[in-house]
């Protein structure tokens, strides 16, 4: 039996870009994962509002908060059509379509 492999090593060290993590934005109501916020500037004295919307289930996400300097990134269900800032609360609502993947994962 293959040994299962556990947290494999990641390269994303791409473009200069350093990974500090990653942030799934999911749905409040049915979970699926929305957007992918990659976080490269973990240092950035920077918090960011983050809401999307579902194109699953048509509810939202939570208002995620990000610290740091982020990339928006899609996921195997969602991918991202527009997004509209808020400068005066340093929001961003994301518009969303889906996926290649359907959503629940059966
Ligand atoms: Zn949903």
């Amino acid at each position: 039996m293959k040994p299962l492999e556990i947290n494999p090593p990641r390269t994303r060290e791409i473009k200069g870009l350093k990974d500090d993590g990653h942030v799934i934005i999911e749905c409040s109501a049915c979970g699926a994962p929305l957007v992918d916020c990659w976080i490269t500037k973990k240092k950035f004295d920077i918090q960011t509002k983050i809401i999307a919307d579902c194109p699953h289930c048509g509810d939202k996400s939570f208002e995620q908060t990000i610290g740091g300097g982020f990339h928006l990134g899609i996921t195997d269900y969602t991918v991202l059509v527009d997004q509209t800032i808020n400068d005066d609360n340093n929001q961003i609502y994301i518009e969303t379509a889906k996926g290649t993947k359907l959503w629940p994962d059966k």
